[in-house]
């Protein structure tokens, strides 16, 4: 089998919060509900007065602030976190954000969460003009950029910056007067701002972080939007006005904890109309539902509402191991299936099966479960997936950036079900999920980016074109 998984991008999650005595504990709070979104690394900086302090680190967000006087440290009322997910080789701690930049006559720190497309290009441009890169993250280039942009003014500056910058992108920056948020001009990835009790405001990739602190929602940041919170208020601008919404629907299938909303739609409500309608395309005959915990639960749930099959607990997880579609090597992810999730033989045996997953990346975690299955005693096992098949790669924040690692871009649906072993295999319909999803807008596409499933981006390409072009004429198998 060939697999490649390409380093250098991430799936990450973005706090802040301007106007708290607390601020530095509350971001640790926000970004602890964001964790799901990355678990490799950790960090938080704080603005006590202007003066920005930092601690990030390696690990899980409780490794990394294990000692108390690492939070405690980060005085002042203002701050931004960042919680990372990264490939093999890139597990160092000069990548872990939030950024911190000093300058003679200014400080700023930056974290990030998105992918650039033409990251590589625009780095070369500037290593040419002297640039010196600390990172190998792309995120540290839009530092560069404000910095040598010749713009008089800060939000000139920004603005100027924020337009080079090509793909996906959630920004949170933390000057020593200001924060501010900007989303890319498709809205790629999530941000929601809020705001507390006391007046403070706060900025995270998932509204599931303001429950926690107890802030309430205000509005989700639009495309191509700049927002500034200053101890005036949040003043709403932005650098462009070609904008059209294409949120990563990859957000409400996985990603996103089901808690969280984005603009407008409950994740979990989301996930169990895809799975009503994935009832409604499924063709097979079965006894029970089980979903794939957890992130399938919700279309289960769905699922089962719909055909009036009853929704079993027929796979149990562990919930103290990582998600695979994360880990970095193949290795590591067939043994992270065998450590996650057990059948539950008294549920299952002798029962027609209907398992509901999310998606199927490159098969391997599907094969496993079905086999648990079996292995448990089911009779059949038809599997549906409460997603369109996944044949072409993200250049906007995922970490599949080539079609050899995607099953579906190389084998037919028949091949992938023989593949992992099931009786039928059965994937939900691209109008289906977007019907489902129901985000309110005229934008193409329901306002979702669906590229993962047509290959229809919605921004040219950049610096992956060419690569991109190539990987379409090359196939790979996934027999064994
Ligand atoms: S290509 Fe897929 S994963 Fe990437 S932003 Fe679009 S829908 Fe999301």
């Amino acid at each position: 089998m060939t697999y490649e998984v390409k380093s250098l991008n991430e799936e990450c999650g973005v706090f802040g919060i301007w106007g708290h005595p607390d601020a530095a504990k509350l971001t640790y709070f926000g970004l602890h509900s964001l964790q799901h979104r990355g678990q490799e690394g950790a960090g938080i900086l704080s603005n006590d007065q202007g003066t920005l302090k930092r601690h990030r680190d390696m690990g899980l967000l409780s490794e990394v602030f294990k000692n108390p006087a690492n939070l405690d440290k980060l005085t002042g009322t203002s701050a931004i976190g960042h919680v990372r997910y990264a490939t093999a080789g890139e597990a160092s701690v000069d990548n872990i954000q939030p950024f911190l930049f000093r300058f003679h006559d200014m400080q700023f720190g930056l974290a990030h969460n998105g992918n650039l497309t033409n990251a590589e290009s625009l780095k070369q441009e500037l290593e040419q003009r002297g640039a010196i890169f600390s990172s190998t993250s792309d995120s540290e280039i839009l530092a560069h950029l404000i910095r040598r942009s010749h713009n008089p003014n800060l939000m000139g500056k920004i603005k100027e910056a924020l337009s080079l910058v090509k793909g996906g992108f959630a920004y949170l920056l933390m000057f020593e007067d200001k924060l501010i948020a900007a989303l890319d001009p498709n809205g790629f990835r999530p941000l929601s701002i809020g705001k507390m009790a006391n007046g403070a405001v706060v900025v995270s990739s998932e509204t599931c972080a303001f429950e926690v602190i107890g802030a309430e929602w205000i509005r989700d940041v639009k495309p191509g939007e700049i927002v500034i919170v200053d101890d005036n208020g949040i003043q709403y601008d932005s650098y462009t006005n070609d904008t059209q919404l294409a949120i990563c629907s990859m957000e409400y299938i996985y990603f996103a904890r089901p808690d969280s909303n984005i603009h407008g739609v409950n994740v979990h409500t989301a996930r169990k109309r895809m799975g009503a309608q994935l009832a409604r395309e499924f063709k097979h005959e079965a006894d029970i539902v089980v979903g794939v915990p957890n992130s399938s639960l919700s279309a289960a749930m769905g699922f089962a509402e719909e055909s009036g099959l009853p929704n079993e607990m027929g796979l149990i997880k562990n919930q103290y191991t990582q998600r695979t579609f994360i880990q970095p090597t193949q290795e590591l992810r067939e043994q992270g299936v065998r450590m996650k999730l057990s059948a539950v033989s008294g549920v299952v045996k002798g029962k027609r099966v209907v398992m509901i997953d999310d998606s199927i990346v490159r098969g391997t975690t599907s094969r496993r479960i079905v086999q648990l299955l079996k292995e448990a005693g089911a009779s059949e096992v038809h599997v549906a997936i409460g997603s369109p098949a996944l044949a072409y790669p993200c250049f906007y924040g995922i970490d599949i950036q080539t079609r050899q690692e995607l099953i579906a871009a190389n084998h037919t649906v028949e091949e992938t079900c023989q593949i992992i072993g099931a009786d039928s295999l059965t994937y939900l319909s691209i109008d289906g999920l977007i019907d489902s999803i129901g985000i309110e807008t005229d934008a193409p596409n329901g306002g979702l980016c669906v590229a993962y499933f047509d290959g229809d981006y919605p921004t040219p390409l950049y610096d992956y074109e060419e690569d991109y072009q190539r990987s379409l004429e090359e196939k790979t198998s996934f027999y064994k």
